[in-house]
């Protein structure tokens, strides 16, 4: 909209519409003015995990995913990280990039969400719980503290995450499910990231089962599923459920078909992707059917930092032929939908999340994507959000 104005009031949207028109009605509001600007809804990062954001990708090995969570795994166990400081940073930086709200999977929940429930961002914290094998009751006391909602506050809401069917069984994942059906809370969990969570479901074989192997943590026995991770997904109910799927690099068409007729969101992470040389993403065929598609940075171990625009330019570069407004899509209302949330869109009742950026032009969201813009102004809740440089 050109010459367009926004009208918020108590951290919702009370008004879009014509500027002149606004002005006229609202005579007695506190007015902003601005001159060569696009304000865009807040950004939403579907899938991120803020406790690694003092990581660098560049760090880790990653010929092949399972040594990178080996060397993650080290990282991780040689201390001397605090994870609220992490995560804090990591949500400063998303600001800084015009993202309002991250969907955050935490294994240190008690402490990432102490430190994120007053801001600067929204937050929906997802309590990451696995352990199988001799980890298994890791699985169980992980639980409470996953669910624990105690720190809920106006920015930060809690939801659930099993981390993936490599290190939760399905005993652990049906569990999930109903905790969260019962709450109504988000449930989100990695599947199909990588094509040998299919031999590790099946026969507990292959790359992933050494893995366990080499950290010398296996015991029998585990329950198997004679099928691949979207197979088990549909099996137990998790395509049913509004479920946040990050990843599903490796799927099949049937499987793609089951993904059309359920509930349940794909983000996809291109940097991630790149990082680790995956063969193309079906984001697009997704898309296509219909399936909801939204965007997200994953962690600064796997992706350079946590500019979701940038994840964003990167599909408009790979796939110039697909309309830019349909990319902003996948980082805003598609965003909103997969975390099951407010927002992602400027209409009357949403949140006040709004980002403003320079632009000269007459299609700004070509511009900001193509001009690596970051914003000049971002609003939470109808609040500006002062630059916050990093520590
Ligand atoms: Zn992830």
């Amino acid at each position: 909209m050109r010459d367009g104005a926004v009208v918020f009031e108590g951290g919702r949207v009370a008004e879009v519409g014509n500027a002149a028109d606004i002005r006229r009605r609202h005579a007695q509001a506190h007015h902003i003015h601005l001159v060569n600007r696009a304000i865009v809804p807040g950004l939403i990062n579907a899938h991120a995990h803020l406790e690694l954001s003092h990581l660098r990708a560049e760090d880790l090995p990653h010929d092949t995913f399972v040594q990178w969570v080996v060397g993650l795994r080290a990282m991780m166990r040689g201390g001397g990280v605090d994870p609220a400081a992490s995560a804090l940073e990591g949500a400063r930086q998303s600001v800084r990039f015009g993202v309002t709200h991250i969907g955050d999977i935490s294994r240190s929940c008690r402490a990432t969400r102490g430190a994120l429930r007053q801001g600067p961002a929204r937050i929906t914290s997802f309590g990451e719980a696995l352990g199988l094998a001799r980890l298994r009751p890791n699985f169980e006391d992980g639980l409470p503290g996953a669910l624990d909602d105690s720190s809920q506050s106006d920015l930060l809401r809690i939801g659930l995450s099993p981390h993936s069917p490599y290190t939760v069984d399905l005993a652990g994942y049906r569990q999930c499910l109903e905790l969260s059906r019962e709450r109504g809370i988000p449930l989100a969990t990695h599947l199909a990231e990588v094509p040998q969570e299919r031999e590790f479901l099946i026969e507990q074989s292959g790359p992933l089962r050494g893995l366990w192997d080499q950290i010398g943590l296996w015991s029998d026995p585990v329950e198997t599923f004679k099928g691949s991770p979207l197979e088990m997904a549909r099996a137990i109910g998790l395509l049913e459920y509004p479920t946040l799927l990050a990843h599903v690099n490796d799927c099949t068409e049937e499987e793609l078909a089951w993904l059309k007729q359920g509930n349940a969101s794909v983000v996809y992470c291109p940097r991630t992707h790149a990082y680790f040389n995956r063969p193309a993403h079906p984001w697009r065929r997704m898309m296509e059917l219909g399936i909801n598609v939204a965007a997200g940075t994953d962690s600064c171990a796997s992706s350079p930092d946590l500019n979701l625009l940038a994840e964003l330019r990167l599909l408009h570069q790979q796939s110039p032929d697909v309309p830019v407004k349909r990319i902003w899509h996948m980082g805003t209302i598609n965003a909103a939908r997969a975390l099951r949330c407010d927002g992602g869109q400027i209409a009357p009742g949403g949140p006040a999340d709004l980002v403003a950026f320079n632009v000269q032009g007459d299609d700004p969201l070509t511009e900001i994507l193509e001009n690596n813009l970051i914003p000049n102004r971002v609003w939470i809740g109808g609040t500006i959000i002062p630059p916050q440089s990093p520590q």
